[in-house]
């Protein structure tokens, strides 16, 4: 069972079972107020809706929506979701008055799953997709691909792409027709003039795309509709391994050292997975984080507790460094230089305690050095604004 995570929240999947574990907020009442957890108890027993709830979850697991439909029908769709959570959180608390057993023990079961691409359609009005299926009627969906290093967007068509149905490109190296084709979309005049100016070869690389349904032509198209869009075609790689890459990016010439500049919003399992485990672990109590990973084989699982580790890591330490930024940039109108930046970042680190509290001035200034060092000269991709770096 899967998920795409903006469309439907989560699933809950409920396990009726009575467990033994009182909970904290109510342990910490007063002796006067101890009886409460059981009042609630009593009086949630003889409530239809809990009674309802409890009776269709008993089974087998069951979707939370479709548990929101059936207890609340008396409320607004948007309200059913929440008004749920709130009486399964009362459940959690309040005790069963013969047993002192909370009234119900319920288990929340995320299940996402990885993107396969994103799309975008410019008619009746432009949107982004996360599922080429999810398109609005019989209107055009392209997928997108993204610079790694500058964010410019493409369209992708299947290989070698001269004219006709913009459809999917073929991703398996395996099968006939492997590759792809870039389309850049020249949405304002300064595309358009950056455009015939990289267009010295000799080769009318400039189309029509026909945003309603799909159609591309260099002159008028067949398909008749009115609202058109120019697109560039990107030159390939010559290395038929690469027939699925573009050779350069064409709005800033990044070409990734042959890697791949441009690439599709695809990612593969350990980032995304690393990416919620850590949004998670970081809403979870203090004194009760924990997290457990599941994988199919022991390589993975071991790949991934170190990926996890490491690239927590790398978003620490960028966080620290964007805070040291933000602190000193209202105080810096010429910029700051890196010795500046090391010093704050040190003083960052005593501030939060990142290191035990018996490590050395020197020791943290190094630590502070190397980070920013690393920052500067990283291979990771870095989109936005390009800092100016100079030492002195
Ligand atoms: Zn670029
Ligand atoms: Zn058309």
């Amino acid at each position: 069972m899967g998920l795409h995570i903006p469309i439907a929240p989560y699933i809950i999947i409920f396990t009726l079972k009575y467990a033994l574990t009182a909970c904290s907020e109510f342990t910490k009442c007063s002796t006067s107020s101890e009886e409460l957890p059981k009042i609630v108890g009593r009086l949630l027993q003889a409530d239809s809706r809990a009674t309802h709830l409890r009776r269709c979850i008993t089974g087998s697991p069951i979707e939370v929506q479709n548990i929101a439909d059936q207890v609340f029908t008396d409320l607004p769709d948007p309200e059913r979701i929440p008004a749920l959570s709130q009486l399964v959180e009362i459940l959690l608390l309040a005790k069963d008055p013969a047993s002192n057993a909370p009234l119900l023990s319920a288990r929340y079961h995320l299940f996402l799953r990885s993107l396969e691409g994103a799309y975008v359609s410019y008619w009746p009005r432009k949107q982004v997709f996360l599922d080429r299926k999810a398109g609005v009627g019989d209107s055009a969906i392209f997928e997108v691909a993204l610079c790694r290093e500058c964010g410019q967007h493409y369209l992708v068509g299947p290989k070698e792409f001269k004219g006709g149905k913009l459809g999917e490109a073929m991703r398996d190296p395996g099968q006939d027709g492997f590759g792809a084709t870039f389309l850049r979309p020249l949405e304002n005049e300064e595309d358009a003039s950056d455009a015939d100016e990289s267009n010295t070869d000799g080769h009318e690389q400039v189309f029509h795309l026909c945003i309603q349904c799909g159609e591309v032509g260099r002159s008028k198209l067949k398909c008749g509709h009115a609202n058109t869009l120019r697109v560039l075609k990107e030159s390939s790689p010559k290395d038929e391994d690469r027939a699925d890459q573009m050779a350069q990016c064409g709005a800033c010439g990044y070409n990734a050292a042959g890697r791949d500049p441009v690439r599709e919003v695809v990612h593969g399992t350990d980032g995304p997975h690393a990416v919620i485990a850590t949004t998670l672990y970081q809403s979870i109590p203090e004194g009760r984080k924990k997290i457990l990973a599941f994988a199919d084989g022991r390589q993975e699982a071991a790949f991934f507790a170190w990926y996890l580790e490491d690239s927590y890591k790398d978003i620490l330490n960028r966080n620290l460094l964007f805070k040291v930024v933000q602190r000193l940039a209202p105080h810096t109108s010429e910029g700051m230089s890196l010795r500046d930046m090391v010093t704050s970042l040190r003083d960052l680190f005593r501030q939060s305690k990142i290191f035990p509290p018996a490590m050395s001035d020197l020791d943290l200034r190094h630590e502070a050095w190397r980070r920013v060092y690393r920052e500067f000269l990283t291979d990771e991709a870095r989109i936005g604004r390009r800092f100016q770096c100079g030492e002195g």
